[in-house]
């Protein structure tokens, strides 16, 4: 049977999260056709420790591949290229002759190698090898994971030097998958929050590797954001299809919320939160606690750099709510309990279950909910974890203005959190600016949909994109300076009752 003549319009994102992966069928117009979702195990072997089975990963891409394409209606010579964003930093080591995973997956909120971290901030301090990579140390960053697996599995480090072994995020995971083990690459973007790639090169850094005793043989290729890295295997149902876009998952949410130049920014709410700056074609060194980051580099192009603020603690708040505490069963109904209170009854709860990220960089934080008296009640403390959201996002915004020559006037925003409208007038009150959400707010995966289509032609350049960005909705801040800055103050004296919870010698 003859191949169809019509030209293929459509791009599959693949958004491989840190809940769930999801498939998502984008039209040349970067509307969403269809979805397909799947969510997988948290595993918490041991406090601290957060794992994930790639194996499940890979089945749940297949699988929601295969949901979306149905849901759509159409097939492979419908879709002009694959696009894959993903959760960054998350390890995985596998064996390069079988394909087989030589450990779970090592996620990014896993804080068991906090020892080898501390050790090697002894000798430099948590900023030795920032002018490299732009990073400070933490446990946060791939490095150290990858080693621990090499010095965790029996014979794992000798069968990495001699190159059986391979590493890669969850985008070189997938991507190894789709071609059958025919690609082990990478994007720069992905790369640059490994610890090991120097941001003057755009390369692995040998010094990095020797610091954190990570062979060479085990990593990726780092390419651009933008470019036929291979093409699906013929097991695949999107066999021959080329794979254009990788883009780690908060500089896909940058990229699909059209923040192509420099000044411009975006704040996502998914797991985590994660405010990004494109800072353009110049690398600006933090002073304030922020992250420098590559923000995306298409083809050949010069890379655009870009400054994060991370906050580890976003969502997760929510699901604890949800799974810990059990005062609500499922996610929106935070906003429904949030709004039997008028106020948060001067309770500040600070999510530092794993330390506080940007702009503090404390791992001996613990998280802590303050200001309790017979009064506080449920709604009280719903209301608490949505200011705790919006006021994290404060004090990475309030770093990002300290770098900036003109301040940010207004913030778009994105992510699973964004459906609570409650939130994102808290948002702008937190803030003193409007908060803009977009008519997509699927922006991670419409970044990578977006990379992905510039790669084969389907559309032209970035203004192009530009043109497709639409709002949905904007909230001006709407609370009296009084009040906002009593907030502020007291938001900022229950971060400081939980530093300095961790010490040394607690098990
Ligand atoms: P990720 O990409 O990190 O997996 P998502 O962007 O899908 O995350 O967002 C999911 C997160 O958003 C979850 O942590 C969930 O608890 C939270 N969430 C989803 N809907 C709501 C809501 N209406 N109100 C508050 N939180 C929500």
């Amino acid at each position: 049977m003859a191949a169809p003549e019509r030209r293929p319009t459509t791009i599959v994102a693949i958004d491989q999260g840190t809940t769930s992966t999801r498939a998502i069928v984008f039209d040349d117009r970067g509307r969403i056709v269809s979805a397909g979702q799947r969510e997988h195990r948290q595993l918490f072997p041991k406090p601290g420790w957060v794992e994930h089975d790639p194996a499940e990963i890979w089945r749940n891409t297949r699988h929601v591949i295969g949901e979306a394409l149905a849901d759509a209606g159409i097939t492979r010579h419908d879709v002009a290229a694959i696009g894959i964003t993903n959760q960054r930093e998350t390890v995985i080591v596998w064996d390069r002759a079988t394909g087989e995973p030589i450990h779970n997956a090592i996620v990014w909120q896993d804080t068991r190698t906090q020892d080898a971290v501390d050790a090697l901030a002894a000798d430099g301090g948590v900023r030795r090898f920032a002018a490299k990579t732009g990073l400070p140390l933490a446990t946060y960053f791939s490095a150290t994971k990858i080693a621990w697996i090499l010095d965790h599995v029996e014979g794992a480090r000798e069968r990495a030097e001699a190159g059986e072994l391979a590493f890669g995020t969850p985008d070189s995971w997938v991507l190894w998958k789709l071609t059958d083990g025919a690609v082990h690459a990478t994007d720069v973007t992905n790369a640059s929050r490994t610890l090991l790639m120097d941001l003057a090169t755009l390369d692995w850094d040998d010094e990095l590797c020797e610091a954190f005793r990570v062979p060479r043989a085990i990593l990726p290729e780092i390419r651009s954001s933008s470019e036929v890295y291979g093409h699906a295997a013929s097991d695949s149902l999107l066999r021959e299809t080329p794979i254009a876009g990788i883009l780690g998952d908060q500089q896909a949410a940058t990229f699909g919320q059209a923040a192509f130049d420099a000044g411009e920014s975006k704040n996502t709410y998914g797991t985590g939160g994660f405010l990004i700056v494109n800072t353009g074609t110049e690398l600006v060194h933090s002073g304030s606690g922020l992250i420098t980051t590559v923000a995306y580099r298409l083809g050949d192009e010069a890379p655009r750099f870009a400054l994060e603020g991370s906050v580890a603690v976003a969502g997760s708040l929510v699901q604890w709510l949800r799974d810990n505490l059990g005062i609500i069963r499922t996610a929106p109904e935070v906003e429904t309990l949030a709004e039997t209170v008028d106020d948060n009854g001067d309770v500040y709860i600070v999510p530092a279950f794993s330390g506080l990220f940007a702009p503090y960089w404390r791992p001996d934080a613990r998280g802590a909910i303050v200001g309790l008296t017979r009064f506080a009640n449920k709604g009280h403390l719903a209301r608490a974890a949505l200011e705790a959201v919006a006021y994290q996002t404060l004090d990475v915004f309030e770093a990002a203005n300290s770098e900036l020559e003109v301040p940010i006037t207004e913030l778009r925003v994105d992510g699973g959190m964004v459906a609570n409208e409650l939130l994102l007038q808290l948002q702008a009150d937190a803030l003193g600016v409007p908060v803009v959400r977009p008519e997509i707010t699927e922006t991670t995966a419409l970044g990578a949909a977006y990379a992905a289509g510039l790669a084969v032609g389907l559309w032209k350049d970035t203004d192009e994109l530009r043109a497709l960005w639409a709002e949905d909705r904007r909230w001006e801040p709407a609370v009296d300076a009084a009040t906002r800055a009593h907030g502020i103050a007291r938001w900022r004296k229950a971060v400081e009752r939980t530093l300095d919870w961790v010490e040394s010698d607690t098990p």
